[in-house]
């Protein structure tokens, strides 16, 4: 199947970047979330970033306008039947992946992939929830979508080859370079990046430094483009506990323990940029 609409659900901080790189190259996207406010949020996120790319003489204003015309929001997940694949990139949680998988199941033509950019929850289990595991698969775009060349590409135990290679061609067609890995907790990057960052919240919850202490040494001495923290506020603090108690419960050992600090943190609603508030204060940006 040729793929010319991508159907993306969720148009948060990732999916509208799905959106904004697929109908860069000239996909039509169906975008989703559940209400005219999320939608209206990414369909303005896209414009921000179309808009700093036109200024930096990478895009032109006409291809920027064409990008934005090519995307359509809905509230309504039935728009996906449209779809020749489909992105899911809602909140991380698995109990509400597993409902629109089971959704999608019902909506999607046989033939259509249903892909999930989970960062941390099992391709395997998301693929149960359907009567197509063969063609769930895991694709792992990164934050921020436009920018970053990685996908990781995760396939579930029942995943077919032919999937993983759609996919793959896919992610390439979109600018992307993959990587693959195996479905267990975390999969490659997160298994790796969020006990950095969870560690990052355990020295400032010991008071072993300052956040600008910790992001300063992390920054210059270890050669990163941002601290942990200031990381942690980009990708969203919810996310960030989201995956470590997918890391905690998945692989069982108390070294993926969350910080409670870090779930004190969102418990107050502090995620990070996304709210305006997370270790640093966005309200003023
Ligand atoms: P976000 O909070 O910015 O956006 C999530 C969106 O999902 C919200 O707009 C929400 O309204 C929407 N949503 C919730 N339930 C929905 C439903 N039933 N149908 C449609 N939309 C629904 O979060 P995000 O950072 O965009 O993360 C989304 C996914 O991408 C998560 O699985 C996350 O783990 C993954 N991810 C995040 C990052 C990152 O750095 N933030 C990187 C890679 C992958």
């Amino acid at each position: 199947m040729s793929i010319d609409t991508l159907g993306v659900v969720g148009a948060g901080q990732m999916g509208a970047g799905i959106a904004q790189v697929a109908a860069s190259v000239g996909l039509n996207v169906m975008c989703s979330d559940i209400s005219q406010e999320a939608c209206d949020r990414g369909r303005a996120a896209i414009a921000k970033s179309l808009g700093r790319l036109v200024k930096k003489e990478r895009m032109s204003q006409e291809d920027a306008d064409a990008a934005l015309a090519r995307v359509r929001f809905s509230t309504e997940l039935a728009v996906m039947a449209d779809a020749d694949f489909v992105v899911e990139a809602a909140t991380e949680n698995e109990g509400l992946k597993a409902k629109i998988f089971a959704d999608l199941d019902g909506i999607c033509a046989p033939g259509v992939i249903l892909a999930s950019n989970t960062s941390s929850i099992s391709i395997t289990r998301i693929g149960a929830a359907t009567r197509r595991p063969e063609k769930v698969v895991g694709m792992h775009f990164m934050n921020p979508v436009p920018i970053m060349k990685l996908v990781e590409l995760i396939s579930g135990i029942a995943t077919s080859e032919e999937t993983a290679a759609t996919t793959q061609a896919l992610a390439e067609r979109l600018g992307k370079t993959v990587s693959h890995s195996k479905d267990y907790p975390g999969f490659v990057v997160n298994r790796i990046l969020m006990p950095m960052i969870n560690e990052a919240f355990y020295a400032l919850y010991e008071g072993i430094g300052s956040a600008e202490d910790i992001d300063t040494g992390m920054t210059l001495g270890t050669n990163q483009p941002m601290g942990p923290l200031t990381l942690a506020d980009f990708i969203g603090l919810d996310t960030c506990l989201a995956i470590m108690r997918v890391l905690h419960e998945g692989l069982g050992d108390a070294k993926y323990r969350p910080c409670p600090l870090l779930i004190q943190y969102v418990d107050a609603g502090w995620y990070g940029r996304k709210s305006g508030r997370g270790v640093y204060d966005y309200s003023e940006a």
